[in-house]
């Protein structure tokens, strides 16, 4: 690494700040045994933010996204906020900070740790192995495209929303998919529902233009949602990645992600095109209902922590944090949510000191 990269960090509401304390003690480590420094300055975002400055994503948070290479974001929202009108609460801060930094491709890897493969609903054999990233499209689709909302001079009060893909959209979230698949199985699989919707058609015929020009050394296939609905259940492990629109990729990744079982191990990234800083979070919300007990699970959070680095390219460092985490599930160690019944638990520091531990010994 050249120049010093700098971290933004948003501890935000509930757990955030107490998951938060393990990420940074796992980036100092690194810092220490790999002779590296960040730059690591904090933000106001969420709840907190709206306490402090009256807005989720203040202004200062905006300025502060600009000087920096990452987001570290913990997590954000809590009852108390939950009565504000709809783009004023915490989780408006939340799109704001995505368009803010044009974060259109959202990564979720779902992994089941072996050790852990009976946490899952699904059985040992069907789960165990499983190593999936689903790329879900986050700034287009639906959930953006124009008109929306009441439809006028209709004989009865209607509603709409309109799947509207860009050629430049599909593009761009397809490359970043194939440029991931390439780093694992070479395995592509495009999710759609090409036989009812023109705009799924489109993307298909995208895909397929993509993968033969550049991309040839991929397997692509494609699946109706319906059918990879299914197939996530029925056989998970045919999958390495997938790549979908972002209401296809909403429902489909928080499938994925819990066939590994628990919400408090899975990370995920938010990524532009690289001109901007990219965001590193836990899928897992603020978990009001723990905060402040020490039952949080800190692991989504520290493998955040990894795919930050990855994406920095210090890609040893990423893959100690990984073996870190995995050494510590191997040995038993577990935080409440993970624990079979009559288990010893640890609180969220405890896990978080083990995972450093058995970082520190490993570089
Ligand atoms: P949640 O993910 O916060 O919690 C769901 C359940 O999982 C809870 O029982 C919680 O205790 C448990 N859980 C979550 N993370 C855990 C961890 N690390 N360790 C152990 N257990 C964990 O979802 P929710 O309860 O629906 O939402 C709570 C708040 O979080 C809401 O305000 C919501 O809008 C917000 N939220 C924020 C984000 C984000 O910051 N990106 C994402 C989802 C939800």
């Amino acid at each position: 690494m050249t120049t010093k990269k700098r971290i933004l960090t948003l501890a935000g509401d509930g757990i955030g700040p107490e998951i938060m304390t393990e990420a940074l003690k796992v980036i100092k480590i690194i810092e220490q045994k790999k002779s590296l420094k960040f730059e690591i300055t904090e933000g106001l975002m969420g709840g907190i933010a709206i306490d402090n400055t009256g807005s989720a994503l203040p202004k200062e948070t905006i300025t502060q996204l600009k000087e920096v290479d990452a987001v570290l974001l913990a997590a954000i929202g809590g009852p108390k906020w939950e009565n504000l009108p709809q783009n004023q609460k915490p989780e408006a801060g939340l799109l704001a900070l995505r368009k803010e930094l044009e974060a259109f491709a959202n990564l979720r890897p779902a992994k089941v740790f072996s050790c852990l493969a009976d946490s899952s609903s699904l059985k040992r054999e069907i789960i165990e192995g499983i190593d999936i990233l689903v790329v879900r499209e986050l700034t287009g689709g639906i959930y953006f495209g124009l008109p929306r909302g009441e439809v006028k001079n209709t004989k009865e009060k209607t509603y709409a929303n309109t799947a509207v893909y860009s050629e430049s959209e599909i593009r761009r979230i397809v490359v970043c998919a194939c440029k991931e698949a390439m780093k694992r199985k070479k395995k592509l699989c495009s999710v759609d529902k090409a036989n009812v919707l023109e705009v799924s058609q489109f993307w298909r015929d995208i895909t397929i233009e993509i993968i033969k020009n550049d991309y040839s050394d991929l397997e692509l296939s494609h699946m109706y949602v319906d059918n990879a609905a299914m197939q996530l259940i029925r056989n998970p492990k045919q999958f390495d990645v997938i790549v979908t629109s972002n209401l296809f990729g909403d429902i489909i990744s928080d499938e994925a992600s819990m066939l590994t079982g628990s919400i408090g191990l899975l990370p995920s990234a938010s990524l532009g095109d690289g001109s901007k800083a990219g965001i590193f979070e836990p899928i897992h919300g603020s978990a009001p209902d723990i905060a402040g007990t020490g039952k949080a699970n800190p692991i989504a959070m520290i493998l955040s922590v990894s795919m930050l680095l990855e994406n920095f390219g210090l890609i040893n460092e990423a893959k100690a944090i990984e073996k870190a985490v995995e050494l510590t599930l191997n040995n038993g160690h577990r935080t409440a949510d993970i624990a079979q019944t009559g288990e010893k638990t640890l609180n969220t520091t405890e896990m978080g000191n083990i995972i450093c531990r058995n970082l520190t010994d490993s570089l």
